[in-house]
Order: C-alpha cells, then sequence, then structure tokens
C-alpha cells in the first residue's frame, strides 16, 4: 500500500437486510464460524494495513457488533474505530459515518465507502479504489454488464434497450477525497435529498465528475439468503485444516438440589462438586474445543488454584475456547457429547442443553449432539457417587 495519504474505510452495516430472510439482521448471520460482518472488517483491516476502519452500526446492534469483534486478530483491530450509529437510510447512515470522521482528531485525505454485506474486497481492488480516488476526487468500482439490459415500464413491456457498452454494474468500495463527499452529503441533506441510492449519486448529485475504476468479479454483495449460502461455501474453501479434539470429565455428588449441564441448570437431588459450578459437560466441551486447536486444557487456562474462577459459570470457559477458535480464524464444524449417569434422566433436558451449548459457542445448534448413558449400575457413576462427561469437537482452521 501506498503510505503518503491518509486513507480511511467507512464500513455501512446498519442495515437490517429483510431481503435475505428472517432472523439476524444479514451482516450479522453467521457464516462458516463468524458473522458475515467480521469476514468482511477481517479483511479490510488485513489488505489495507494503513487505514483506519470505522462501521456504522444499528443503535440495537451493539451485541452483534461486538460478537463480530471477538474473531478479529487483536492486532488489526486496533485500527477499528467505535462504531457509529446510522440513520433511517443508507445516505443518512453514511453521513453520520463522515461526520464521525470530520470530527475526529485526524480527519482522513481519502475516504472508501464499503458495504458491510460485501466480504471479499482484495488488496489490488483497494490500491486501484485510493489512487482513483487520489486521481479524479470521486470514483467507483465497475464491471462491464455481460447480460443486455431492457428497461420496461409496468406492465413489463421493454421501452428502451440501453446500449450495453455504455452500462456498468457498480459495487464498493466507492472511494472519494474525503472533503469532497463530505461537503457532498451535508449539501444534500440540507436540501432534503434523500432518494439518492449509491454516494457516487450523491457525488454526481452535487455536481462532481464520478469516474469507475475496474471492480472484481468475485467482489459479491451479499443480500438474498441465497447469496448467504454462496458465501458460506468460499469461506469453507478456505477452511481445509480439520481437526478434531476430545475431553473427559468426572465431578463427584454433594448436597444440593441441582446441577449444570452445558450452561444450563438443571433440578437434581444432588449437587456436583467442583472448584466452579462443575459443569462436567461443559467441562469436556471446553477441553474437546482446546484439544482440536492444541492449545492446553481448562485447567491450563483457568486454574482451579486461582481464587477467580471459585464459582464460576462454566459459561464462561467454554465460550472463551469458542472464541480461541474463531481467533484463529477458524469456525467449530460440530460438537458431540455424552454425559454418563444413572440419574437425573437427560433426555427431557435434551434439546434445552443442545441450545443452551449452541448458544454459548454460537454455532447453529443442528451442529450440537448431546447423548447420554447409564453405567448399568457399574463403577462410580453407576453408584451415583458422580458424573462423567465425554466430548469430541470438530474443527476447521485455515490451511
Ligand atoms: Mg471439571
Amino acid at each position: 500500500m501506498m503510505k503518503d495519504y491518509d486513507i480511511a474505510i467507512l464500513v455501512v452495516a446498519a442495515g437490517r437486510g429483510s431481503r435475505a430472510g428472517a432472523g439476524l439482521p444479514k451482516q450479522y448471520r453467521p457464516l462458516a464460524g463468524r458473522p458475515l460482518l467480521a469476514h468482511t472488517l477481517s479483511a479490510l483491516l488485513k489488505i489495507a494495513a494503513d487505514a483506519r476502519v470505522l462501521t456504522v452500526i444499528h443503535p440495537d446492534d451493539h451485541g452483534l457488533y461486538d460478537d463480530c469483534l471477538t474473531s478479529l486478530d487483536k492486532v488489526h483491530a486496533e485500527r477499528l474505530l467505535v462504531p457509529v450509529h446510522g440513520g433511517e437510510t443508507r445516505q443518512e447512515s453514511v453521513r453520520a459515518g463522515l461526520e464521525a470522521l470530520a470530527s475526529s482528531q485526524f480527519p482522513p485525505h481519502i475516504v472508501l465507502i464499503q458495504d458491510g454485506a460485501r466480504p471479499f474486497p482484495n488488496e489490488p481492488l483497494i490500491v486501484r479504489a485510493c489512487a482513483a480516488a487520489l486521481d479524479h476526487g470521486a470514483a467507483v468500482p465497475a464491471l462491464l454488464v455481460i447480460d443486455t439490459i431492457k428497461e420496461v415500464d409496468e406492465g413489463g413491456k421493454i421501452v428502451a434497450t440501453p446500449a450495453r457498452s455504455a452500462l456498468r454494474a457498480v459495487q464498493t468500495p466507492q472511494a472519494f477525497r474525503f472533503d469532497l463527499i463530505l461537503e457532498a452529503h451535508r449539501k444534500a441533506a440540507e436540501a432534503g435529498e434523500n432518494g439518492l441510492t449509491d454516494d457516487a449519486a450523491i457525488a454526481e448529485w452535487a455536481g462532481h465528475a464520478v469516474h469507475v475504476f475496474e471492480g472484481e468479479i468475485d467482489n459479491m454483495k451479499v443480500t438474498s439468503a441465497e447469496d448467504l449460502a454462496v458465501a458460506e461455501r468460499r469461506f469453507l474453501k478456505d477452511l481445509l485444516d480439520v481437526r478434531t479434539g476430545q475431553g473427559y470429565d468426572v465431578h463427584a455428588f454433594g448436597p444440593g438440589d441441582h446441577i449444570w449441564l452445558g450452561g444450563l441448570k438443571v433440578p437434581h437431588d444432588h449437587a456436583l462438586v467442583g472448584h466452579s459450578d462443575a459443569d462436567v459437560l461443559a467441562h469436556a466441551i471446553t477441553d474437546a474445543l482446546l484439544g482440536a486447536i492444541g492449545d492446553g486444557d481448562i485447567g491450563s487456562h483457568f486454574p482451579p488454584s486461582d481464587p477467580k474462577w471459585k464459582g464460576a459459570a462454566s459459561e464462561i470457559f467454554l465460550a472463551a475456547a469458542a472464541e480461541a477458535v474463531r481467533a484463529r480464524g477458524g469456525m467449530i464444524a460440530h460438537i458431540d457429547a455424552t454425559v454418563v449417569c444413572e440419574r437425573p434422566k437427560i433426555g427431557p433436558h435434551r434439546e434445552a442443553i443442545r441450545e443452551s451449548i449452541a448458544k454459548i459457542v454460537q454455532i447453529p445448534v443442528d451442529r450440537v449432539a448431546i447423548k447420554a448413558t447409564t453405567s448399568e449400575h457399574l463403577g462410580f457413576t453407576g453408584r451415583e457417587e458422580g458424573m462423567a462427561s465425554m466430548a469430541l469437537a470438530t474443527v476447521r482452521l485455515p490451511l
């Protein structure tokens, strides 16, 4: 990257994404183990090593945004600015981001405005964007249109066939001299101009010549549920290092009226005894995850000798192990665990336990299996002196 100018990348992620179907806003949907927006931020921080990155988010999405940050490289993430809140429209959201940059200590010289739902930017594209902004003041990545485009009326009748050679499909990042696009956005807002759908249109509206530079065919925008599936397949192709870890844990019964299993409180006529909350299942899965990434065990991360962990909720340990997988750029493909006890009966709680674990490790519930068995009254579990649990975790890491 060139270093003689100051670049900020504004990532627009405040939308609700209704075209991708029900559920989370699309930019927070998990794809190959982490949210779509985390893929976008991770790619930008990595390939634009001199840029600050500011994300515009919906005011309701702070928790979702914070979840995105857990999977980012810690050194790269230092260039992320505190997110700002977007407005009712994309135009308002971008302006909120530009104003935040304008009031920062060092407003940038160049700003690249990127859709949060375009997770495949590459370095040549960013280099071209910066060069085009310097050369022209306002420029957008564009591709030649391959299909013939027809203009139709409301009845579906074709009314015009524009010359294909003059058409371009436009992507992001759109690239601008910062003062130019800030001024254009301010003018449009003052004029009550609200119907402009991209930043190039705002620069055009303000009277600036906007140029195109070469886009990238792979720089897809994720809009529909089908796009989510296509994007996930592309990410999975990078996670070829498949590993399995195993974990095993035992806790003794003592007095009490409930036990913890996978972060779920289960009524019982005894409790399990331990330094933490003695969640035998969460401990086995935590060790399986740590085993899969070769990162010690639960005792080395959360030593029982440390008073900090006395009575601790084991979901902290489990969540930390899952985060360690994400921090490696990986995903948890599957968790399969068995609980060994005569009582309590696990069956009635199985689905709730699966859901609890899925939520803690942030994967879909269909990637979590929980099984239970007695030991036919044999051994310490058979004598109801305690419970045991075994777990396998399969993770996929970048090769
Ligand atoms: Mg334990």
